[in-house]
């Protein structure tokens, strides 16, 4: 996933975390500090050794060989490098906790000391370093922690526990592929999904959460503006697309300043316009291609149908002829909004307040950018509800000079991307616990 931070809006400026041993004692922290060596240990060899989504073999294996030895029953090669564990513990709820597992095209410059040194040739054809710079391999260590919390004590919950191993999520595709695979028909439906993911703006240990609309739904799209070639001298010979693509793009804007409630969020982002290839041609196409964020269906409906209208008014006011209109393709598949369901999100909050304290948990502005976790609530919106929440991983430090103006932060996805992956891994295998044996409790309340 990607979204900026915007630790400025949320007040979180003056925020100090005491991330240190809570006044009382607790037993699952304790569990948490008992299994951090061991986590550690997996996460620097997951972050040296990223692999590309869908080609997540390795990595895929890895997990699976965890998961078995703690008794899950596991299969792999559900949505092509997915992974599914499953763990029936008497009647009860299902709950499904998820973790990605892709990492990016990108070079690492963190200089870790553990840093990745792979390199993938991916779909582009261009050979490139990989890069846990999303931070997927705390997700997915986190994981692995939650599950051995849960492993350890199964005496204290009843249910049916299913954990997965996500491929393809930097590509938006992984959690539809498991889905079309049967995740939700061969294996058990659950009631309650559960997943985090680190943040880039929050301070190490923080737990932030939006209620509702969290992530948006993300589109694709290209638009290619036919004109009719010529020279650059006599225009009235020709018929120029690249002004009929500007005017496009200009009155794109207008489909959110002027048609949107602006109390419903939405973005249109042209981020490349090309056309011709002298000084004096008139070329006969220009290609945009546009970002299109909104997050209910309605409008995003709204969006693509009035950036289609627009496309054909303006050509068509340019005088081009009826069977020279411009091409708009929608990329398929989109990537949905992400909704947490409001009062299990709520409720489970409620829990993490009262566990890690409330200065460590705060409801944050939902965001614009992606995940593909929201594919799992609309695979089943009537049986099932779904949380994803942040954890901060900026260490303390970083983030107090940061808030002093002196240090710019990394933003996720960045070759300097270098969490406090012990303040994400711990708080968030606690976390994922907590949430699922309260989720679950042995009493069958
Ligand atoms: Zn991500």
């Amino acid at each position: 996933m990607s979204f900026k931070r915007f630790a400025g809006q949320v007040g979180i400026g003056a925020m100090v975390l005491a991330l240190a041993a809570p006044a009382q004692a607790d037993e699952l922290r304790d569990g948490v500090r008992a299994q951090m060596p061991a986590l550690m240990e997996m996460y620097r060899d997951l972050h040296a050794n990223p692999e590309l989504s869908f080609e997540e073999f390795e990595t895929a294996k890895k997990l699976a060989t965890r998961m078995r030895a703690m008794g899950f029953d596991v299969t792999e090669g559900v949505g092509k490098t997915g992974v599914v564990a499953v763990m029936r513990n008497g009647d009860g709820p299902t709950v499904m906790l998820r973790a990605d597992m892709d990492g990016l095209p990108v070079v690492e410059q963190t200089g870790l000391p553990y840093a990745s040194k792979r390199v993938a040739t991916p779909a582009s054809g261009v050979e490139t370093g990989v890069m846990h710079a999303c931070g997927h391999d705390t997700h997915m260590t986190g994981l692995i922690g939650a599950a051995q919390l849960l492993v350890d004590r199964k005496d204290q919950w009843r249910g049916t526990l299913v954990l997965i191993g996500q491929p393809a999520e930097e590509i938006g595709e992984g959690a539809l592929a498991m889905l079309k695979d049967g995740l939700f028909t061969r294996f058990p439906k659950p009631d309650y999904v559960l997943g985090f993911h680190d943040a880039a703006q929050f301070p190490a240990g923080m737990i932030g959460y939006s209620p509702g609309y969290a992530l948006a739904n993300v589109d694709s799209v290209d638009i290619s503006v036919p004109g009719i070639g010529g020279h650059g001298a006599y225009p009235h010979t020709a018929k120029d697309p690249i002004v009929i693509a500007s005017a496009i793009v200009m009155r794109l804007q207008t489909l959110i300043s002027r048609e949107r409630n602006p109390l419903d969020p939405a973005v249109i982002t042209v981020g490349s316009f090309q056309a011709g290839a002298k000084h004096n041609i008139i070329s006969d196409e220009a290609r945009l291609q546009l970002t299109v964020r909104s997050y209910s269906d309605e409008t995003r409906k709204a969006l693509l149908d009035g950036i289609a209208r627009i496309a054909r008014a303006e050509s068509m006011a340019a005088g081009m002829p009826d069977d020279k209109i411009p091409k708009v393709t929608v990329q398929e598949p989109y990537t949905p909004s992400t909704f947490n369901t409001p009062d299990f999100t709520e409720e489970v909050m409620a829990g993490f307040r009262t566990r890690f304290g409330e200065s460590r948990v705060m409801k944050v502005p939902s965001v614009m950018g992606g995940e593909d976790f929201g594919q799992f609530l609309r695979a089943s919106p009537d049986d099932t509800k779904s949380l994803i929440f942040w954890v901060g991983g900026v260490p303390q430090e970083e983030f107090a000079r940061a808030q002093k103006g002196e240090l710019e932060l990394p933003s996720l996805h960045s070759p300097f991307w270098a969490p406090d992956a012990e303040a994400v891994i711990s708080t968030a295998a606690e976390a994922m616990a907590a949430a699922t044996l309260d989720l679950m409790p042995a009493s069958g309340g």
